[in-house]
């Protein structure tokens, strides 16, 4: 594995944050690290083909980077704002429904964060 993309697995392993390539970039130039946003897009997308890290599409928005380890998420329809949840592995329920091995599935549950919550009940 090459610099940027060792730097970059240990930035999205380090963190819970669900980063973004922009993101990603500006850590980067902070460290002062002399690379284009292109190469951290490459490097990203590299790690996702290798089963390393995995890509999160949200609705509306750019990619965020994750974690390979088993969790899913909240997703927050009023602010975006993603939350890990560690529920139980599904997949042999999947599996055992359609017939054929299921060899992964995201789960995005939508419901409003603490803080959106708040500003409704105001
Ligand atoms: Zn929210
Ligand atoms: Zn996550």
């Amino acid at each position: 594995m090459g610099k940027y993309a060792t730097m970059i697995l240990e930035m999205i392993n380090s963190s819970n944050e669900h980063l973004t390539a922009e993101q990603i970039y500006l850590r980067l130039k902070e460290q002062n690290e002399k690379i284009v946003l292109a190469t951290v897009y490459n490097n990203l997308n590299a790690l996702v083909q290798q089963q390393r890290i995995r890509r999160l599409p949200v609705e509306g928005g750019p990619d965020h980077y994750d974690r390979i380890v088993r969790h899913d998420h909240l997703i927050c329809p009023q602010c975006g704002r993603i939350t890990d949840v560690y529920l139980d592995d599904i997949s042999q329920y999947l599996t055992d429904y359609v017939h054929k091995q299921v060899l992964s599935y995201e789960l995005k549950i939508s419901c409003l964060c603490e803080e959106c919550q708040k500003k409704l009940t105001k």
